[in-house]
């Protein structure tokens, strides 16, 4: 800055056309001779108000001078280069912002999955030990064997989470499609589920009309998306809600609805939460467990069985997850 004769135009932020008595100018004699200039043109290149260069044009000896219209004409170049290399600039600092997201998305998955296989074996350990200590203990101990067992269950859940997620995101996880009864889905996901829902007491009603066809999907899975969102519905509602699994045929597809009279979901939130690790902030739900997984694991499972899931939702009212899947899964 300041210093020859592009120093000066950026210090100044003015052009600046360098022939006759400049030349011998003490500011920029030194230059001048340096590079054997006969006549120059330096004009500033802004970027919104800053300059963030220079763009030289030089003569040699014996050359004709540059004119007024050329420092025009130079200063109109000048501005679209300005644009375009802070444009090239910008793009270059994206690309590298996206780089490193990409590295830190590819290290939280390689944690995530190292993390789920090593906690896998000592906690299957401790659950297993604890139920056979169960069985010898006297009463005192049992209760408090139960609170680990209890303990222990929870964790598992995180854990089997955390494999799933692993599992979609490396593309391990595969369609095991069989001929299922939903209502055989419901039954089983309701059996894990129920004693967390008398806990709040809250009451669930089922809507499965008894001709709804045999479908082809992966039972397992299937489980897995029925459960993560019934256990949103009881967690996110208050005490004595009312929740509802209802299925239907739609076309070719199987849809299903649980609907809840919770919280809900704040609009600009409906579509994030489908993300991994999101979590609706605010006071009311940070009390409640969870490590924002479930309705990903959801999402991707019902995307692996070429279907799509969405939610409904007013806050203060109530919300409704949809899933639809088609009635024959591809394997
Ligand atoms: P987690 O339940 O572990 O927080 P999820 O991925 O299952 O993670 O859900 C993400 C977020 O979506 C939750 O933290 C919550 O803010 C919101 N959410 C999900 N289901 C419901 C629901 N039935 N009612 C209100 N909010 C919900």
């Amino acid at each position: 800055m300041g210093q020859g004769i592009a120093g000066w135009v950026a210090e100044h932020g003015e052009p600046l056309i360098l022939q006759g008595d400049l030349k011998e100018d003490p500011r920029f004699a030194e230059a001048v001779r340096r590079s054997e200039i006969s006549s120059a043109i330096s004009v500033p290149l802004f970027f919104r108000g800053t300059v963030i260069g220079v763009l030289n044009l030089a003569k040699g000896p014996g050359a004709s001078p540059f004119t007024e219209s050329d420092v025009e004409f130079t200063s109109v170049l000048a501005g679209q280069a300005a644009a375009a290399i802070e444009n090239a600039r910008m793009f270059e600092r994206i690309q590298k912002a996206y780089q490193q997201l990409a590295e830190l998305d590819y290290l939280k998955s390689e944690f995530i999955s190292i993390a789920a296989h090593e906690l896998r074996t000592p906690l299957a350990i401790i659950l297993a030990y604890s139920t056979l200590m169960k069985e010898e203990a006297t009463e005192a101990i049992q209760e408090h064997l139960d609170i680990v067992v209890d303990a222990a269950m929870q964790l598992k859940s995180v854990i089997e989470n955390m494999v799933d997620l692993s599992h979609l995101e490396s593309g391990e996880l595969e369609l095991q499609p069989q001929p299922v009864r939903f209502s055989e889905i419901v039954e089983l996901v309701l059996e894990g589920i129920r004693p967390l829902a008398e806990e709040k007491e809250h009451t669930i009603s089922t809507e499965i009309p008894p001709d709804l066809p045999t479908i082809v999907a992966d039972k397992q899975k299937l489980c897995v998306i029925l459960s993560n969102l019934l256990s949103n519905a009881i967690k996110f509602t208050e005490t004595g809600g009312q929740i509802s699994i209802r299925a239907e045929v739609d076309g070719d597809a199987l849809l299903v609805a649980v609907t809840d009279n919770g919280i809900g979901i704040p609009e600009k939130e409906q579509e994030r939460i489908f993300d991994r690790f999101y979590q609706v902030e605010s006071s009311l739900r940070r009390e409640h467990k969870g490590i924002g997984l479930g309705l990903s694991i959801a999402k991707g499972m019902v995307e692996l069985h070429g279907g799509t899931i969405w939610v409904e939702s007013q806050p203060g009212s109530g919300s409704t997850f949809y899933f639809r899947i088609p009635l024959r899964s591809p394997r």
